[in-house]
């Protein structure tokens, strides 16, 4: 296969980096400011009381987001260091460059990623 990459390794690794930093400070802030729901019913009104709960089911699920896109960017690290990087995990395609700079993370090819809505 003589599919070449034009993509800036180096470049693509700083990118990955950053984001992980920046995505490892907010999870370390978020963990240390997340109360516990207040479930004392003397306190806290019925609907005050579930939004609250929406609320702190909404930070868990950014929280689990956050969590998902590190696991990624260190899948893309190791990728780098295999010299994988840039290739769709499924399908070995390379991945299109633009989509790499959107998301230097991505794991897979635009056609691959479809497929996986779809699915
Ligand atoms: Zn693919």
């Amino acid at each position: 296969m003589d599919s070449e990459l034009n993509i800036d390794i180096t470049k693509m690794r700083q990118l990955l980096i950053t984001r992980q930093t920046e995505l490892m400070e907010i999870c370390a802030t978020a963990k240390e400011s997340q109360d516990p729901v207040e479930l004392d019913q003397t306190k806290v009104g019925r609907l005050s009381r579930m939004d609250a709960m929406q609320m702190q089911s909404m930070a868990q699920e950014t929280q689990r987001r956050r969590e998902l896109e590190l696991l990624r960017i260190k899948g893309a690290l190791q990728r780098l260091e295999n010299g994988d990087y840039g290739y769709c995990i499924k399908c070995d395609e390379p991945i299109n460059e633009k989509r790499l700079l959107l998301e230097p993370a991505i794991p897979t090819c635009i056609s691959c990623a479809r497929l996986a809505e779809v699915g």
